[in-house]
């Protein structure tokens, strides 16, 4: 009886085990894949200008002294590539730094409107556009990590300016626990069947519209993980050639809470 009973015991804790045991690896397997995935599709990014920028270098030496047609030419693309591969690797090593563990923040009350009106002044005179900015005078305290904050807008700021061509307005909703920040644009919008995937790594909606407008398909997901971390939700709806708003929404100080 006993020595079956014993048995019995082992040969489940002997199976819980190696399903431990499986689970694990396969665990360790998805993540490899995942960063094996990533590196393929960052290294995929990075190759992409670097081949333009070699054919361009190549042309140069050949014609470069004697066509001034491919000078031109061979100048502006491999200004634009590097400028490409600029923003790719500082978006790379944005991802880097979100998903590193022992990253902090310091979430502490901000004026939100003064931050937002910063952000938006610095981009104004980047983008050369209006951003129209649709709120009151007044101020609110939200509870947030600044670089993250800043950081975050200029993703939707910046993705906003890139898929429309239309002024872009940044709206603040004061709620009774929360602060709701909207980035909205009147371009090209989200196709619903993508709307799902656009939070993932390097996904772009029309590969050759994205190329074209330089991105680098990580904006959203280093908004996303930041935004997880720093306990914010974003929400996002959108209409083709209607346009896309994206919504943050952050945790507020309340005015009781101001004076205490
Ligand atoms: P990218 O660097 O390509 O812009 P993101 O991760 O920031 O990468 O965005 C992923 C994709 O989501 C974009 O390629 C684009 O197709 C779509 N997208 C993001 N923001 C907008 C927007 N405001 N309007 C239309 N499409 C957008």
């Amino acid at each position: 009886y006993t020595m079956i009973d014993i048995n019995q015991k082992d040969t489940k804790e002997l199976r819980e085990l190696s399903e431990a045991f499986n689970e694990m690896m396969m665990d360790l397997k998805t993540h490899d894949e995942n960063q094996q995935a990533f590196i393929m599709n960052a290294s995929h990014e990075l190759k992409t200008p670097i081949t333009v920028i070699s054919s361009y270098s190549q042309m140069l030496k050949r014609f470069g002294k004697t066509r001034e047609d491919v000078l031109d030419e061979s100048i502006h693309a491999i200004s634009d590539e590097t400028e490409r591969m600029k923003y790719l690797t500082e978006q790379l090593l944005s991802f880097a730094k979100v998903n590193r563990e022992d990253e902090t923040f310091q979430v502490e009350p901000i004026r939100i409107v003064k931050l937002i009106k910063n952000v938006t002044a610095r981009l104004e005179t980047v983008y050369d556009r209006q951003i129209e900015l649709a709120f009151y005078n007044g101020e609110v305290l939200g509870l947030v990590d600044v670089d993250t904050f800043d950081q975050l807008l200029k993703i939707f700021l910046d993705n906003a300016y890139k898929y429309s061509s239309d002024s872009i307005s940044v709206n603040i909703r004061e709620l009774e626990n929360n602060v709701e920040v909207t980035i909205a644009d009147k371009g090209i919008g989200i196709p619903e069947e993508d709307i799902g995937h656009i939070f993932t790594r390097f996904y772009r909606v029309d590969k050759a519209r994205a190329r074209k407008t330089g991105g680098s398909g990580l904006g959203l997901s280093i908004a996303q993980e930041l935004a997880n971390l720093n306990d914010i939700s974003i929400d996002v709806t959108s209409r083709v050639n209607v346009g896309t708003t994206f919504k943050l929404t952050i945790k507020k100080v309340k005015k009781n809470e101001e004076t205490e």
